[in-house]
């Protein structure tokens, strides 16, 4: 409550001094972020400003389309485009690189308005836009097989850098539209990018209301997943503020192998991880996404698909096997195509829903745990690496259970 006012007598001081100080350098330091701002929040700006209440909407519109830009708004006075300038972040987020795949995948690297670089993929489909969001600069833990995890930690992202990833990218598709075939618009969003999102609970709360809220983006929950490596309270307080889709990187079925791979498991471990999934609130016909990392002679072996048989709960959640996506100096090696496709068979003969993960964007280094912000040239040699080093990754197909 006392964080609200604050932020509310902040956005108030703003505006108001934005409208005495426009043109003068005296603009206040602290601002608050405009695709952070509520319909509600941009009216009592308005007032402040001394605008009428319907520009808050007409703003409101333009960032729901991606917009945010004072410029851009073509329906606002100078005055008022100035104003927003003034008193408020309006784009926290630069361009800085923007890669395509051979399928169609769009990575984007973003330049914090505050300093450091996220990265932020787009994975279209003929029915569907995902976009994939970071959570954090970095990540602090540690998770062996995980190029976002080798990055050194610099902070979390607030809600108004995470919502301004999709909405960049819906400006993007709006400007250089997708192939024909592909959905060119953003219709889900996956929160799988760089960070780990329940490290990050202020931003990423704060972020999925404005993006489920019916005057922002009315994303439905249902087209809302944030994946964690499993930090039990937060998977709770989660389930009771915004139950939307969860995914578990889960990635071994015993302690033992979970205390190597996924770090996290020495404090909160399976038999604490299973309690917060069995309490997690699912809607009908929904499932919690147990996320399976194939790691060949580590992860992959007969033992290991009875350990993973005897964590999973058939009736509430599904496997999600994914492809190894190796990345310069990675300590392991991915399991063959043969063998996933086998492992999975061998869970959905037990009873399990498996699939496997089609990869997208590996040639761009957009694939899951391949996220970490790089300058230009570092990318561009790291991508000559990997086109010399291409497999069949490509190809991937999709075994269902469902
Ligand atoms: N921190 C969160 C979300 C980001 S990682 C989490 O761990 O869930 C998104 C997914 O990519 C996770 O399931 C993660 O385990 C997986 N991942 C990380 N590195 C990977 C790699 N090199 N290859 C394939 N998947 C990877
Ligand atoms: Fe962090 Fe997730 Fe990578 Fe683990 S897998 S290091 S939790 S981003």
């Amino acid at each position: 409550m006392a964080v609200k006012a604050t932020r509310m007598a902040l956005l108030l001081y703003n505006a108001a001094m934005s409208v005495e100080t426009t043109g003068s350098s005296d603009t206040p330091k602290q601002r608050l972020q405009l695709p952070a701002l509520s319909l509600a929040e941009l009216t009592q700006f308005m007032k402040a400003a001394g605008q009428p209440a319907f520009r808050a909407k007409q703003v409101c519109d333009w960032v729901n389309k991606g917009i945010t830009d004072p410029a851009r708004m073509a329906n606002l006075p100078a005055a008022l485009q100035q104003a927003l300038n003034e008193g408020l972040i309006c784009s926290p987020l630069t361009l800085i690189e923007r890669q395509t795949s051979t399928d169609g995948t769009r990575k984007y690297l973003f330049g914090l308005e505050r300093g450091g670089n996220i990265e932020t993929v787009l994975i279209p489909e003929p029915s569907r836009g995902t976009v994939c969001v970071s959570s954090q600069l970095g990540c602090v833990l540690d998770c062996p097989f995980c190029h976002t995890g080798t990055q050194r930690f610099s902070g979390n992202l607030s809600a108004g850098e995470i919502v301004a990833q999709v909405l960049a990218v819906k400006d993007d598709l709006r400007n250089d539209p997708l192939p024909e075939g592909l959905h060119t618009d953003v219709t889900h969003i996956v929160y799988m990018g760089m960070g780990e999102p329940l490290a990050n609970e202020d931003g990423v709360h704060d972020s999925l209301s404005l993006l489920m809220g019916e005057q922002g983006l009315n994303i439905s929950r249902r087209r809302i997943t944030v994946s964690t490596s499993g930090l039990v309270p937060q998977i709770m307080r989660l389930g009771e503020a915004a139950p939307v889709n969860l995914a578990i990187s889960l990635h071994a079925g015993s302690d033992a192998l979970r205390d190597e791979l996924v770090p996290i498991n020495r404090k909160y471990p399976l038999q604490e991880l299973r309690a917060a999934l069995d309490a997690y609130p699912l809607p009908a016909q929904r499932h919690i996404t147990l996320e399976y990392v194939m790691l060949a002679g580590v992860n992959d072996r007969d033992a290991d698909l009875d350990a993973l048989c005897a964590f999973v709960n058939p009736q509430r959640e599904r496997v999600n096997l994914i492809h190894f996506n190796a990345w310069p100096g990675s300590p392991y090696t991915g399991t063959s195509q043969q063998h996933m496709h086998r492992f999975a068979g061998l869970l959905i003969n037990k009873g399990l829903r498996a699939t496997v993960r089609r990869s997208r964007g590996d040639d761009i280094m957009a694939a899951c745990g391949q996220l970490k912000s790089h300058l230009g040239g570092q990318l561009k040699s790291q991508l000559e690496q990997r086109a010399a080093s291409a497999d069949s990754r490509d190809s991937d197909t999709t075994v269902s259970g469902d």
